[in-house]
């Protein structure tokens, strides 16, 4: 397998992250799904400030994914649409990935910043990512990765750009 197929097969895994209720394409309901799971496990109102930062950085996320993958403009994703539409026109740019996924990514570290001091917990950030079906061993690494100055809390703004790398950067 050259690099070229381990990078496609990469996206494809990343297509699964989207499709929260594994019915085999991403929708709004996705994103909808993703929030009220985590509003849920958070025991966050949904008409607190943050359920609706959550809220609309959801709806922000999907409007700026199916602008730029939904190519025959169905209102679903598919697989393919993900991995030709998403990969080639996002494929190294995590910058503009980072811009449309900004506003989702910056509320799930505020539901899980319990104290409040505008950074995220690691541990609360490893249970919201679990929240989102990221596997156990996977979420711990992640949020302890992120914790750049092992101070035990995670800033929004490199959150943004992990997330951005993870799925739109061709190297690991
Ligand atoms: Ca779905
Ligand atoms: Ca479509």
């Amino acid at each position: 397998m050259d690099a070229e197929d381990l990078y496609q097969r990469r996206i494809a895994d990343r297509f699964d992250a989207f499709d929260q209720d594994g019915n085999g394409y991403i929708s709004r309901e996705d994103f909808t799904t993703a929030a009220s799971r985590l509003l849920e496990a958070f025991e966050t109102p949904f008409r607190s400030e943050k359920g609706q930062a959550l809220a609309v950085g959801a709806e922000a996320f999907w409007q700026g994914l199916a602008g730029i993958a939904d190519v025959d403009g169905d209102q679903r994703v598919t697989r393919a649409e993900f991995v030709h539409g998403a990969v080639k026109r996002l494929r190294d740019n995590p910058e503009r990935f980072a811009e449309i996924a900004r506003p989702f990514v910056c509320a799930v570290l505020t539901v899980a910043d319990r104290d409040g001091d505008g950074r995220a917990e690691v541990a609360e950030l490893e249970r919201a990512l679990r929240v989102l079906g990221v596997e156990p061993h996977t979420a711990a690494l992640t949020a302890e990765s992120l914790d750049v100055d092992r101070g035990g809390s995670v800033d929004k703004e490199e959150a943004v750009m992990a997330f951005a790398r993870y799925f739109v950067t061709k190297e690991t």
